[in-house]
C-alpha cells in the first residue's frame, strides 16, 4: 500500500484551454495517508475522475507531481504504478467466465495457481457470485457484470492502491448497501489505501474514513464525517454536505458580536477577518433552537420526515432551516437561539478562528 502525494497538481484539457486559464483542477496539494479510506466527492463536473485519472496515470497533469511512498510516479504508466482502477461502467471479459475474469490480473502477474483459486473464490463470495464462478460473463446482467469489474479491482493483494469511480451506480440500491458494508470491511482487513469517488454524500459518509471533498476543481476541505458536519471550512462543504445544508447568512462583525440584520449575536471571540470583502455567519439547521425566548422568526412551512420535522422559517428576511425533534414543541410566537459553539464565521467563503 502506499501513501500518496500530490504536489501542486493542475490539469487543463487542452492547450487552448491552458492559455484561457480554463483549468479543469486548479490547485492540488495534499497527502493522502498509507491504509486511508478515502472518498472523493463533489458535484458533477468538480474535477473528481480527473483527479482519480491523474492518480492511475491515465491522465498526464498539465502541472505538478504525484508521489507513491516519495516516489515520483508522474512518468509512470498505470500498469508500472501498480494500481487497480474501477470504472463506473462494467469491463468484462464476455469470452471468459466469471472466475477467469477475476484471476485474470493474477495469472497474468504468475500468481500460483492454488493462490489464484483461493482469492477468486474468497472475492468471488464477497460479491455474492459464488454460484456463477463457471458461467461465461456474456449475457449476465449489468448488475452482475459491474460485481465481475469490482471484484476484479479487488482480487490483488499487492497494489498500490485501488481507486473506485462510481463503481456502483449501476447496481441496484439493495446491494448498494450491502456492496459497500463489505468494501469498507475489506479494507479493514486488508488495509488497501483506497479512493472511492462519488457525488452522492451518504455513500461518502458511510464508505470514508476521510472525505475529501471537491469544488470548481479544488479540494475545499479533507475531514471526517464529523468534521465536517462539526467544522465545515467552506462554506461550499457547510452547504453540501447534511440535509438541509448549512444556514449562511450575510453577516456584520463588531468584535465579538455578529450582527444579522437587526439581531445582535454574541460569538465565543472575536473573528480574524483579515480585511474579507464578503462575510457569512454559518449555523447548521441541527444548531437551531426553538423556544419562546430569542429571536423571532416567521414560519413559513414544516415538513415532518418522521422522526424529525424541518422548519422553513424567515429569519431577518433570510430563509432559515430548522430541524426539530418529532416531539418537540413549535411555539405559537416562536423565538430562536443558536447554540454558540456550532456558529461559523466564513470570509470570503473560508471558515475563519474566533479568539
Ligand atoms: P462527474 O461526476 O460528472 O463525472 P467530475 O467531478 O468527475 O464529474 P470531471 O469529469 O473530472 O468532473 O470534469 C472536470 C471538468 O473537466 C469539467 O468541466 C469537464 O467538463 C471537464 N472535462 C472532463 N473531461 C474532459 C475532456 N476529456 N475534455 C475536455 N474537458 C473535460
Amino acid at each position: 500500500m502506499a501513501r500518496i502525494n500530490l504536489e501542486h497538481i493542475r490539469h487543463a484539457y487542452s492547450a487552448k484551454a491552458k492559455a484561457a486559464g480554463d483549468y479543469a483542477l486548479k490547485e492540488v496539494h495534499h497527502e493522502w495517508d498509507d491504509g486511508g479510506a478515502y472518498a472523493l466527492l463533489g458535484p458533477s463536473g468538480c474535477g473528481k475522475t480527473t483527479l482519480l485519472n491523474i492518480i492511475s496515470g491515465l491522465l498526464h497533469p498539465s502541472d505538478g507531481r504525484i508521489l507513491f511512498d516519495g516516489l515520483d510516479v508522474t512518468e509512470l504508466s498505470t500498469q508500472h504504478r501498480n494500481i487497480a482502477q474501477v470504472f463506473q461502467f462494467p469491463v468484462v471479459y464476455d469470452t471468459m467466465t466469471v472466475f477467469d475474469n477475476l484471476a485474470f490480473p493474477l495469472r497474468n502477474r504468475h500468481v500460483p495457481e492454488a493462490e489464484v483459486q483461493r482469492r477468486v473464490t474468497e472475492i468471488l463470495e464477497m460479491i455474492d457470485l459464488g454460484g456463477m464462478a463457471k458461467r461465461r460473463a456474456q449475457g449476465l446482467t449489468a448488475d452482475q457484470k459491474q460485481k465481475i469489474s469490482l471484484g476484479r479491482g479487488l482480487v490483488r493483494s499487492d497494489v498500490n492502491a485501488i481507486l473506485f469511480d462510481e463503481p456502483l451506480t449501476v447496481i441496484d440500491p439493495h446491494m448498494k448497501w450491502q456492496l459497500r458494508s463489505q468494501l469498507k470491511m475489506l479494507h479493514r482487513q486488508s488495509g488497501f489505501t483506497m479512493v472511492y469517488v462519488t457525488h452522492d454524500q451518504t455513500e461518502a459518509l458511510t464508505f470514508a474514513d476521510k472525505v475529501v471533498v471537491m469544488h470548481d476543481g479544488e479540494i475545499v476541505q479533507i475531514g471526517t464525517p464529523a468534521e465536517l458536519f462539526e467544522r465545515p471550512s467552506h462554506t461550499f462543504v457547510g452547504y453540501f454536505i447534511g440535509s438541509p445544508g448549512m444556514n449562511l447568512m450575510p453577516v456584520a462583525i463588531d468584535g465579538s458580536t455578529a450582527k444579522v440584520g437587526d439581531q445582535s449575536i454574541a460569538l465565543k471571540g472575536a473573528p480574524k477577518l483579515n480585511g474579507a470583502s464578503k462575510l457569512e455567519l454559518g449555523i447548521r439547521p441541527e444548531f437551531v433552537r426553538m423556544g419562546r425566548e430569542g429571536m423571532p422568526v416567521t414560519i413559513a412551512k414544516i415538513e415532518d420526515i418522521g422522526r424529525q420535522k424541518i422548519v422553513r422559517a424567515s429569519f431577518c428576511g433570510q430563509s432559515l432551516s430548522i430541524v426539530l425533534g418529532e416531539d418537540d414543541d413549535i411555539p405559537a410566537d416562536p423565538k430562536i437561539t443558536f447554540e454558540p459553539d456550532a456558529i461559523g464565521i466564513f470570509a470570503d467563503s473560508w471558515r475563519v478562528g474566533q479568539e
